[in-house]
């Protein structure tokens, strides 16, 4: 395309050099992954670790089978949410006591901006960026219903001139879903406290993707998934993040009895938990949070700044084959050449790109596709390879060469894309 090329063409053999000299090379063995698959999909849902079956299994006939309503007290079921919540926050750059595991994302965004709302009740706009995520809009909508608070959705270049005196809120997602984008979270949690307002950051293709600094940066509420790139598998709990100075002014708005200071005592009135633990709401998913606690423990003794390193890599090493190894046939980078401004992610546009990313589906190589015409790979820094890399923009340049994606097949849609 229309970068400066690479001043050799790359080879596998170099893709193959790479991952000799990775230094997280060692995590892939921390995943089961199948055979015959290329796995560019963790933003979507993480891959399988190793250790969940086994875990999940003990859970399921040990502590359930054996301890049933006893399991309550003896395996720490009450307290899993806390728990990986504390091993979430190292990874987000959050004390252990400020995250908690809860409900799924959509959920969250509804219990923290609300929250929020609830800190800034004389002002009435909430801002938000145009194209973000569709549940973060439809949520704040519901909210706005109720409420009766205008949603300012702006574009990404007008977001901070777009907050004011009347935001009580500002609700973006850190690394857009579409093109990757990642917007600097430090300097516009800035620009939104000096208007006063309240910043909610959802970190869905942050967390686990690279370092987060909610702490450093001042951040007020942050929410993410459990399924993506922590690897909790399909539908695993979501987490919150609630800033210490927040912790005894934020009030959630569902008063679950969970979330009660003594939910055995059975009290007839509410009264909120210390501390993120008021944002639980109902009886966690026991099961679900084990097969999330072993997702997180992926990263154990690993730093989130060798997973950025990594991930920045892969990406680069991604945009420069698809440079050089890919000809002229109508594809365009949508991801920001500029590695500072991208997640681990790296998105394609074509006029064909749905029977694109089947027909690539087909080989074995596992993207996605968005709506309307978005190629997508996200790149897990813990189990994707180099020539994992080098071998999907390979079959990609076949598919395109042999115009593959024509076969009648891959234009069928399917309900999950
Ligand atoms: C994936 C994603 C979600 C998902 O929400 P769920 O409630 O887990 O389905 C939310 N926000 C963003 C930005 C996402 O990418």
């Amino acid at each position: 395309m229309n970068a400066a090329p690479l001043p050799t063409t790359p080879t596998r053999d170099a893709a193959l050099a790479l991952d000799r000299t990775d230094p997280l090379a060692f995590a892939r063995s921390r995943f089961s992954l199948p055979d015959g698959v290329i796995y560019l999909d963790g933003n979507s849902l993480g891959a399988l670790p190793a250790s969940t079956a086994a875990r999940v299994q003990h859970v399921v006939t040990a502590e359930w089978g054996r301890s049933l309503i006893r399991g309550w007290n003896d395996h720490g079921w009450m307290e899993a949410g806390a728990n990986i919540g504390a091993s979430i926050s190292r990874l987000i750059g959050a004390t252990p006591d400020s995250v908690i595991v809860a409900d799924n994302t959509s959920t969250n965004v509804f219990k923290l901006a609300t929250a929020a709302l609830r800190l800034r009740p004389n002002r009435g706009v909430i801002v938000t960026e145009a194209e973000n995520f569709p549940t973060d809009l439809y949520v704040l909508e519901g909210i706005a219903a109720v409420l009766g608070h205008e949603i300012r959705r702006v574009d990404r270049s007008d977001l901070t001139a777009a907050i004011d005196h009347d935001t009580a809120l500002v609700v973006l997602t850190e690394v857009d879903y579409r093109s990757g984008y990642r917007l600097d979270m430090a300097s516009i949690t800035a620009a939104a406290h000096e208007q006063g307002a309240l910043m909610l950051w959802d970190l869905a293709h942050s967390a686990g993707a690279h370092d987060v600094a909610l702490d450093d940066i001042d951040a007020d509420f942050a929410i993410g998934c459990g399924y993506k790139f922590l690897n909790g598998g399909p539908g695993a709990p979501a987490f919150c993040y609630v800033n210490r100075r927040l912790h005894d002014a934020a009030r959630p708005m569902i008063q679950g009895w969970l979330g009660h200071a003594e939910p055995f005592a059975f009290a007839a009135n509410y009264e909120p938990a210390d501390g993120v633990r008021r944002l639980t709401v109902g009886t966690p998913p026991v099961v679900s949070m084990a097969a999330l606690a072993e997702g997180v423990a992926t990263f154990d003794d690993i730093e989130m700044t060798a997973v950025r390193a990594k991930g920045v890599e892969l990406t680069t090493f991604f945009i420069g084959l698809i440079d050089t190894l890919l000809p002229d046939v109508g594809f365009e980078l949508i991801t920001p050449r500029s590695a500072s401004q991208r997640g681990s992610q790296v998105t394609l546009s074509h006029e064909h790109g749905y029977p694109i990313m089947q027909a690539l589906i087909a080989r074995g190589v596992i993207g996605d596709f968005r709506p309307p015409n978005l190629v997508r790979f996200g790149l897990a820094p813990l189990y994707v390879r180099f020539v994992d890399v080098f071998d999907a923009v390979q079959h990609l340049v076949d598919i395109m060469a042999t115009r593959e994606f024509d076969q009648s097949q891959f234009h069928e849609r399917r309900n999950v894309t």
